[in-house]
């Protein structure tokens, strides 16, 4: 058993939490949001009165926070969880983040003789609530062989892909996939529709030939098709178009420092931009669908 801190207790947090608490580890959490911490500690979580409170006495840490900022205050701040890491713990970032940000960590933990890794994950909400996450880690040979015992009770698929940052950069190149299938998802549904096809044979006919995707299976942006769907449940976010947004705009900062030019990626995030406008970032990312809907009834 390890004592072990969770910081970030949302969508992925909250059921990755609770596989650490089913495998015997001890955890105490941090969350900002009560409610979330409330419903961590009634499966068995203890609650610490800060994120750097919880990394006290802590073998690991992890978190799963919404954005660079956050994880960069979080991290490096005064009383931050680098501050307070024991010597010898293993910080362990699961959220998407920035590469350049994680390998900055990565230096301030080992200055504190701590060490830290990126590793993002992949699945959704569906796959932290299976503990069938895509884990995708960035550090040394070293630290990535302690985490692999405690990725694994979350993740199935558990890749070390190179040194400090290397997780994050796989990470944007799948959200980057993914942004761009489903904008282009939408575009497909948006000229079968006008066409009058139905939209169930044609999800049937997709989902069988190259057109398919697990973009396409989980977000299918027509309404009462498939029932599990955020287009079915009032766009209700598996995936914000927020976050979604976040991550193109991470892929393409990326892709600047490398010189390298993504028009499709650089087309893909100003469709969510244009839904962020709308006022509508909140929901769900395959909401972008809603565009040419409404672009459609306005012509
Ligand atoms: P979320 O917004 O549901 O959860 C983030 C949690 O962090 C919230 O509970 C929030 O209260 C908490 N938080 C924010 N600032 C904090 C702070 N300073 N200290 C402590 N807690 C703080 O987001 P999510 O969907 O669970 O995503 C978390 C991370 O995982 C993001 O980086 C996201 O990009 C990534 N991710 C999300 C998905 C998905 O499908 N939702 C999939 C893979 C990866």
């Amino acid at each position: 058993m390890s004592r072990i801190a969770f910081i970030g207790l949302g969508r992925m947090g909250d059921p990755m939490s609770g596989f650490l608490i089913d495998g015997g580890h001890e955890l105490a959490v941090f969350d900002l949001d009560d409610r979330a911490v409330a419903r961590v500690v009634a499966k068995g979580a203890t609650a610490a009165g800060s994120a750097g409170e919880a990394a006290v006495g802590a073998e690991f840490v992890i978190t799963s926070l919404p954005d660079p900022p956050v994880v960069e205050a979080v991290y490096l701040g005064e009383d931050g969880l680098v501050a307070k890491a024991e010597p010898g713990a293993v910080l362990i970032d699961t959220s998407t983040s920035s590469p350049s940000l994680a390998r900055r960590i990565s230096q301030a933990a080992a200055e504190r003789g701590a060490s830290a890794i990126d590793a993002p994950v992949s699945g959704g909400p569906m796959g932290a609530e299976a503990g069938t996450l895509a884990v995708m880690v960035g550090g040394s040979d070293v630290d990535y062989e302690k985490a692999v015992p405690v990725l694994e009770l979350f993740g199935k698929t558990i890749r070390h892909m190179g040194g400090p940052g290397a997780g994050q950069v796989t990470k944007l190149t799948n959200n980057l996939l993914a942004g761009c299938y489903m904008a282009s998802i939408s575009e497909a549904v948006a000229v079968a529709s006008r066409e009058g096809i139905d939209p169930n044979k044609l999800f049937e006919v997709l989902s069988n030939g190259t057109g398919n995707s697990r973009v396409l299976h989980t977000r299918y942006p027509v309404p009462g098709v498939l029932p599990e769907t955020p287009a079915s449940n009032d766009w209700k976010p598996l995936f914000p178009v927020d976050l979604a947004a976040k991550d193109l705009d991470l892929a393409l900062a990326v892709a600047d420092e490398l010189g390298i030019d993504l028009p499709m990626t650089s087309t893909a995030r100003s469709r969510y931009r244009l839904v962020q406008d709308q006022g509508d970032g909140g929901l769900d990312y395959s909401a972008v669908a809603r565009l040419l809907g409404q672009e459609a009834k306005a012509s």
